[in-house]
């Protein structure tokens, strides 16, 4: 709110902007301090892009020693250009082709295979190339699932790993490629509690410890514990620290922290999330028997999940006047109502907030990660200004969309305007 207060009285709140999304850098900063803090000195922090692709924020993370955790083409061209070195990449994707392969495979990114297939294809890539690649095997430890159906992938069912349940083939793949080095295990994302990431990384460091008593014990160089770790949406939420999970890794697995394996976590959300808020004007207030209701300018375009899983992706909410003061009063229910032409656009239902009028902001909080990196086109309305604020001052970490980029958008890079 303090941030949204002073980004109007700097004037970089323009009137023109129907919302805008502030970045808390140095609370970025912060969070992944204490993650570091919270593992050993050689542990990769791999921040997953897909949470939030903005290079600056990218470039921030990179400054602070931070990995990237890339899924896609375009996300290892992200990170590239956000000065990550290659050696700091980690490439996981379920359906990664040949070309993207030979690109990780030349770059000498670490390679997290999906499935044993991809071990295949990987091999014969690698000896066409001539490298040795850097490669770990994505294990689904079926664990059971979190809170949250959509963003929990260790099910007994899961589309993502080889399942625990074919471990001879896990260990013939060992036996069978000698590159193959590494493990890596991602429970989840939001939802998933304390001991289901925990007994997923100890299913996966028992299978650890069985190929290196077969085949050696300097067989393994890699264990990535994946990401997971959730953030708090809701006012009482007290979601783990990086403190909690290492003190529990260490019991359940032990060695692991304290031992030879290059250590990798894959963290987004945990260090993100909080780290930034939505704040939009609201055009038109609508009453009704029974309904109030706040037209605003965000919608399902930038809350994709909020507004088709209400339920699981609560957020807290504010009410600003527009000059940034806090509105006082009798809070009452709120429809928050997107713009967009579709019957579910809520970002969020039922705010509890004193009386809207007009020309209010309303302040969604916790979306910097999983938010704006799933903005939907849908309507082809303009991406909001993005402002990051760190060490004293405010930058434009995103420009606002002008109508022409939406045009260029969808004439694709052959069509002209
Ligand atoms: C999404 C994802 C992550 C990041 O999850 P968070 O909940 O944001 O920490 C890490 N690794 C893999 C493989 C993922 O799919």
């Amino acid at each position: 709110m303090e941030l949204v207060r002073k980004a109007l009285a700097q004037g970089l709140f323009r009137d023109q902007d129907t919302a805008v999304i502030l970045y808390d850098l140095d609370r970025l900063a912060a969070n992944f301090a204490a993650l570091a803090a919270a593992f050993p000195s050689r542990t990769r922090h791999a921040f997953a892009v897909k949470a939030c692709p903005l290079p600056p924020i990218l470039q921030l993370l990179a400054g602070l020693g931070a990995g990237a955790e890339a899924a896609s083409l375009p996300e290892i061209h992200l990170a590239l250009a956000a000065g990550f070195d290659p050696s700091r990449i980690v490439f996981d994707s379920p359906a990664k082709t040949g070309e993207e392969l030979r690109l990780a495979l030349k770059l000498g990114l670490f390679i997290n295979a999906d499935n044993l297939d991809e071990l295949a294809r990987i091999d014969a890539l690698a000896t066409g190339l001539g490298v040795v690649p850097r490669v770990g095997l994505r294990i689904n430890p079926q664990a059971g699932l979190g809170r949250i159906k959509a963003t929990s992938v260790a099910g007994r069912y899961s589309k993502f790993g080889v399942p625990m349940s074919a471990r001879d083939d896990i260990r013939d793949a060992f036996a069978r490629y000698p590159w193959l080095g590494g493990l890596h295990v991602h429970v989840g994302s939001q939802g998933c509690p304390l001991e289901l990431l925990v007994a997923g990384a100890g299913t996966v460091f028992d299978l650890a410890r069985e190929i290196e008593q077969e085949q050696g014990p300097d067989r393994l160089a890699v264990f990535d514990l994946g990401g997971g770790l959730p953030a708090a949406y809701r006012d009482g939420d007290t979601p783990p620290t990086p403190a909690d999970y290492a003190t529990a890794l260490a019991v359940r697995c032990p060695g692991l922290l304290d031992g030879p394996l290059a250590l990798v976590t894959e963290f987004g959300r945990m260090l993100a999330a909080p780290c930034a808020v939505a704040a939009s004007r609201v055009e038109y207030v609508k009453r009704q028997p029974g309904h109030r209701t706040a037209v605003v300018h965000l919608g399902a375009d930038l809350f994709v999940r909020e507004c088709y899983n209400p339920k699981a992706w609560p957020h807290r909410t504010r009410l600003l006047d527009s000059g940034g003061q806090a509105k006082q009063g009798r809070p009452g229910l709120w429809h928050l109502a997107g713009p967009l032409c579709f019957s579910g656009d809520f970002p969020v239902r039922q705010a509890r907030l004193p009386a809207i009028a007009p020309g209010d902001i309303v302040v969604i909080e916790d979306v910097g990660a999983y938010t704006l990196s799933m903005w939907s086109r849908y309507n082809s309305r303009q991406m909001p200004r993005v402002l990051g604020f760190g060490q004293g001052r405010f930058s434009v970490l995103r420009e606002r969309e002008e109508p022409q980029d939406v045009v260029r958008f969808w004439l694709g890079s052959g069509g002209a305007v």
